[in-house]
C-alpha cells in the first residue's frame, strides 16, 4: 500500500474550469517528489488539498489507506515550509519552535531539549534568544524548517520555499534540505517552478503544465535524452 495516494484529484474554484485534473500520484514513504511547472498550473492548488486547506472538487487523497477528508487537520501530522517564512515575529527563535510542541501538549523541559536539537541540526544552536528579524533571509528559512520538522511529522510539504533566497543561499538551502531528508527520513512533497532545484533534491518529478501532469519520472528518466 503507497504512504501517500492521490486518487483522481480534480479542482474547480468557479465550477467551470479546471485548474487540476484528474491528478494520480503514489509516492512511497520516505520518497522526495517535486511538482514542477510554470506559475499558475495548478501546483499550490495541490498542495493546499493535501493539506486540507482547500477541498477537492472530485477524487480522494489518501494518507496511509486513509482519506484526508476525513481526517481533523490537527491530526494529519503535516510539516508545511513556505516561501514566506512566516515566523512569529515577538517571539524568540526558541519560542517559534517550541510552538508546535506546545501546541501537542508536551512538558517544559521536554520542549526546552527539543528546540535545542533542533537548533542544533539547523546548525543555529546559539541562536535560540533572538527575533526573527535578528536572523539573516537565509537562517529565518533555517528556523521555518526545523519548526516545520520539531514534531517529527512523516509527511512534510513544502512550497517553494527557497523563492526569496538568492541563488547562493538556495543552493546551500537545497544542500541543507537534502541532508534532512536523508538523516531524518520524512516523505516530501515538494512545488517549484525552478527545474534545477527540481532536478537536485528530487526522487521523483511530476511535470505540470495547465493543471495536467505530463510526465512524472526520477530525474535521470525525465532528461536523458
Ligand atoms: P501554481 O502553484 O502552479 O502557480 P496555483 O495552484 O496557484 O498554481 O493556481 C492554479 C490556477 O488556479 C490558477 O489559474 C490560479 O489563478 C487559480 N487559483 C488559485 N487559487 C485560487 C483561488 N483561491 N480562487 C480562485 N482561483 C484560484
Ligand atoms: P546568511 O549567509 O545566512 O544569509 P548573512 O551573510 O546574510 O548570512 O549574515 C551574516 C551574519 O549577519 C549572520 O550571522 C546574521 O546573524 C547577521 N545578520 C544578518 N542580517 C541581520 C540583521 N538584520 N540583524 C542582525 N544580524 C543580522
Amino acid at each position: 500500500r503507497a504512504f501517500l495516494e492521490f486518487d483522481r484529484v480534480q479542482k474547480s474554484y468557479d465550477q467551470e474550469t479546471l485548474v487540476v485534473r484528474n491528478f494520480d500520484l503514489s509516492v512511497a514513504e520516505g520518497e522526495f517528489v517535486t511538482l514542477l511547472g510554470p506559475s499558475g498550473s495548478g501546483k499550490s492548488t495541490l498542495l493546499m488539498m493535501l493539506a486540507g486547506f482547500e477541498s477537492l472538487t472530485s477524487g480522494d487523497i489518501r494518507l496511509q489507506g486513509r482519506s484526508i477528508a476525513r481526517m481533523a487537520p490537527y491530526k494529519r501530522d503535516i510539516g508545511m515550509v513556505f516561501q514566506n517564512y512566516a515566523l512569529f515575529p515577538h517571539m524568540t527563535i526558541a519560542e517559534n519552535l517550541g510552538y508546535p510542541l506546545k501546541l501537542r501538549n508536551m512538558r517544559g523541559a521536554e520542549v526546552r531539549a527539543k528546540v535545542q536539537e533542533y537548533l542544533d541540526l539547523v546548525e543555529l544552536g546559539a541562536y535560540g534568544n533572538r527575533r526573527p528579524a535578528q536572523l539573516s533571509g537565509g537562517q529565518r528559512q533555517r528556523v521555518a524548517l526545523a519548526r516545520a520538522l520539531i514534531f517529527a511529522p512523516r509527511l512534510v510539504l513544502m512550497d517553494e520555499p527557497l523563492g526569496a533566497l538568492d541563488k547562493k543561499l538556495r543552493e546551500q538551502m537545497q544542500f541543507e534540505i537534502t541532508r534532512l531528508h536523508r538523516q531524518l527520513g520524512f516523505t516530501v512533497i515538494y512545488v517549484t517552478h525552478d527545474q534545477t532545484e527540481a532536478l537536485t533534491m528530487s526522487n521523483r518529478i511530476a511535470v505540470f503544465n495547465a493543471g495536467v501532469v505530463q510526465q512524472c519520472d526520477a530525474p535521470d528518466v525525465l532528461y536523458e535524452s
